[in-house]
């Protein structure tokens, strides 16, 4: 039952009380840490009275917060041909990639889910991961408690740009490879090199 997954979660997870007014810093956490959690919680929150959300009706916000210490935020956008609906994470990557940032310190992802932390999904978390493994997401409730993880705990065994890198056999015949080859950048500009 979701009572004893909620407790499990909180057993594995660092978990802080509400982001207003700020509770003492937890255990390894200075007061400016904490102070970065808190704006940028409070931002994830207001990011979601943006949402536009006629058919779901599930508002989403997320802030997400540059290592040089800009925030972009987000909301969930979504569309009459369903499928393209946009996620308010996303929506707050790719703002920040679009002027040139790809470094990321957090990201806070906020809902009006009372007695839940609302967890970003699958294409999200994959998007995240795109941009570096050991970063924080900070899952919330609407009172501003949270969940802090990492986006490797988030998405573990993940696929990322290093994999494409890796070395790859096309084919085997008898056993032994006939074709190997490394990618260096990208498969497009790999293949050009081999013409
Ligand atoms: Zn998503």
């Amino acid at each position: 039952n979701s009572s004893t997954r909620e407790s499990r979660v909180m057993a594995q997870m660092e978990i802080n009380g509400g982001a207003s007014p700020p509770k003492k810093p937890g255990k390894g956490q200075s007061a400016a840490d904490q102070d970065m959690i808190t704006g940028l919680i409070n931002k994830a929150l207001q990011a979601k009275e943006f949402a536009y959300c006629p058919y779901s009706n599930f508002r989403v916000g997320a802030a997400l917060m540059t290592n040089d210490g800009r925030v972009f935020t987000g909301c969930n956008v979504e569309n009459a041909c369903y499928n393209l609906g946009v996620c308010a994470e996303r929506t707050a990557i790719l703002k920040a990639v679009s002027e040139g940032y790809e470094s990321f310190r957090a990201i806070a992802v906020s809902s009006d889910l009372q007695d839940q932390f609302i967890s970003p999904c699958g294409a999200c978390r994959q998007v995240m991961r795109e941009f570096g493994t050991g970063w924080d997401v900070f899952l919330t409730k609407v009172d501003g408690s949270y969940v802090r993880m990492t986006v490797d705990e988030l998405l573990p065994m993940s696929f990322g740009p290093d994999d494409l890198k890796k070395k790859k056999v096309f084919s085997l015949q008898n056993g032994h490879e006939v074709s190997t080859q490394f990618y260096t950048h990208s498969p497009c500009e790999a293949g050009e090199n081999n013409n």
